[in-house]
């Protein structure tokens, strides 16, 4: 039902592909100038899909992901300029964090799905969390916000492809979710989040993100007081300019700035399973 509204990019846009054939086989950025240089090439990928949608380039944000890369290479990022990074696994990023305490001010966004046990952890080191779909979460981030004394910036994940093992909300849960977040006043809700298909099929792709534009703008218009829903975090390496010609406001890099991972994605997002061995891998 979302589907139904204009794509005000679709009709100049229609020709851009997904990326996805790239998947595992970027080079590894090994020097700060590496990373200089992947950033500079995102960037301009960027403001090129922005130019194509009519967008301001400044109103998409880069966000790099450092999952899985060592130490050694979120410091020559950070020296390359980063000073927010994106991790799947707060276990992880927590051990980074720890050990970057010197980089007083590289801050952290927490990326992936989260067990209400481990909120204390995001509570204690992460500045963004992006992956909200549960009230229990919610109030368990919360309570250990308001004994840390900080609050979060926090986007609420969709599961917009309708893959079953994908996480996030189903759209038509979002608008209940939302009405209950005020209570929470340690959380600074940003927006929403999604995952999208990952297919080479860039059209079913661009469906996910138009899908959750929509949803976004429909919530919108009488979202509560004090949620901000400004935000779309949507587009990975291999579908970022379609994310952007469907209104991405945040969009979540990792392999084409540090290079490709050595562990499957099926690691991180257990539907993608299947989908990397999909067409576009043997051709
Ligand atoms: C790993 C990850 C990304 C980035 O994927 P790349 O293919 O490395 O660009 C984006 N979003 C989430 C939730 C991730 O876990």
């Amino acid at each position: 039902m979302y589907l139904r509204s204009h794509s005000y990019a679709m009709s100049e846009s229609i020709g851009t592909q997904t990326r996805h054939d790239q998947h595992g086989r970027y080079p590894q950025a090994a020097t700060v100038e590496d990373f200089r240089q992947n950033i500079a090439d995102v960037q301009a990928r960027i403001a090129a899909a922005c130019l194509r949608a009519g967008r301001d380039p400044a109103s998409v944000r880069l966000l790099p992901v450092s999952k899985t890369k060592p130490e050694s290479s979120l410091r020559l990022a950070y020296a390359a300029g980063c000073r927010l990074l994106g991790e799947n696994k707060v276990q992880e990023a927590y051990g980074k964090w720890e050990a970057m305490q010197d980089l007083t001010d590289l801050r952290w966004s927490v990326i992936g799905h989260l067990q209400t046990n481990k909120a204390r952890l995001v509570a204690r080191f992460a500045s963004e969390f992006q992956a909200l779909d549960s009230l229990r979460l919610a109030e368990a981030l919360d309570k250990r916000l308001q004994a840390e004394g900080r609050s979060l910036d926090v986007f609420v994940q969709v599961n917009t492809s309708g893959e079953e093992s994908k996480y996030g909300l189903a759209p038509e849960d979002v608008e209940g979710f939302i009405k209950q977040l005020p209570a929470f006043s340690a959380l600074r809700v940003r927006g929403l989040m999604t995952l999208a298909l990952f297919s080479a099929e860039a059209e079913r792709v661009r469906q996910c993100f138009i899908l959750l534009r929509n949803l976004r703008d429909r919530l919108r218009q009488d979202a509560p007081a004090g949620i901000d829903l400004a935000e779309l975090s949507m587009g990975m390496s291999g579908d970022f300019e379609i994310a952007i010609e469907e209104g991405a406001t945040v969009v979540r890099v990792g392999q084409a700035i540090f290079g490709a991972r050595p562990l499957p994605d099926s690691y991180y997002w257990p539907s993608a399973a299947g989908a990397q061995d999909s067409p576009e891998a043997s051709s």
